[in-house]
């Protein structure tokens, strides 16, 4: 495994392969990362892994300090997961970059978490296609836990790059709530709170499932789950292809935010 910190050294190295899979990540690497990675390994010649806690995507500066870190044990991971490169690129290399531009998303994508966190995805989109511009890359590993971003990502990507977009499902823990690098923050306990949030949501989707006029019933959900203590930012349901609320019972999906502890997580069923 080589350890690079310059894109462009990096870039050098890798620019004469083909079929390099590239698995971007903010670090705190868990178990839903590992899949990616795994997946990139069983159909790319080569693994690319980034880690960058990306200042401009986080709109409370609190949240960004709070960010779990860790990178030695991540390479530790990363390197038994057999990674053939990994980027840990610096500040100036990102945004110092002259290629480097602020990409707004279109109006129409200013729901879900772009409505709650401004400048988030300005901010992924900016590191991704600084990562883009420069490497040589044929596909790019994303999971679906981050289904907004996924989306966003994959409009951007279609549009400027010939790279292959590869869409990972959500590793969960013990068939609950999805696995997140926050979920470090927590002590064992809360991650208790955090599954019976995901039942709730499950117990309603199947009743979704079985007639889509309990769709009404989205209040009484909200505040079962405002009545486990935490702040719910957002519960929704929407069109899994094209976000928009207008859904019906065959492609729906449930997208939720809240702070728990003042810990933001997100999840979709
Ligand atoms: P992050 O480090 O949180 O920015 O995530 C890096 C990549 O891993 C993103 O494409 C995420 O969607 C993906 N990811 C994070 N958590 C999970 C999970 N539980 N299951 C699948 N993919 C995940």
């Amino acid at each position: 495994m080589i350890i690079f910190k310059s894109i462009n050294k990096l870039n050098k190295c890798i620019e004469n392969i083909d079929n390099i899979g590239f698995v971007p990540t903010m670090g705190s690497i868990h178990n839903g990362h590992s899949s990616l990675i795994k997946k990139s390994k069983k159909i790319c010649k080569k693994t690319l892994v980034s880690i960058f806690v990306n200042p401009k995507q986080f709109n409370n500066k609190k949240d960004f300090i709070n960010y779990p870190r860790n990178t030695k044990r991540d390479i530790r991971i990363l390197r038994k997961l057999n990674v053939d490169y990994v980027l840990l690129p610096t500040y100036s290399d990102i945004y110092g970059a002259k290629e480097n531009r602020l990409i707004k998303i279109p109006k129409i994508n200013k729901i879900l978490c772009a409505k709650y966190r401004p400048g988030h995805f300005e901010g992924v989109l900016q590191v991704i296609n600084q990562y883009l511009i420069k490497l040589n890359v044929q596909k790019i590993f994303l999971g679906e836990k981050d289904y907004q971003q996924l989306k966003i990502i994959s409009n951007f990507v279609r549009k400027r790059f010939d790279i292959k977009i590869v869409a990972c499902k959500t590793i969960r823990h013990k068939n609950t709530f999805a696995l997140s690098s926050r979920n470090q923050l927590l002590i064992k306990e809360d991650l208790y709170k955090l599954s019976e949030i995901f039942k709730i949501l499950k117990s309603f989707k199947l009743k979704l499932k079985k007639s889509f006029k309990y769709k009404y019933k989205i209040s009484d959900v909200k505040n079962l789950i405002r009545k486990m203590g935490v702040k719910l930012e957002y519960l929704e349901m929407r069109d899994k292809h094209t976000l928009s609320k207008k859904c019906n019972k065959s492609n729906f999906k449930i997208f939720i935010s809240y702070y728990y502890k003042k810990i933001r997580f997100i999840d979709n069923i």
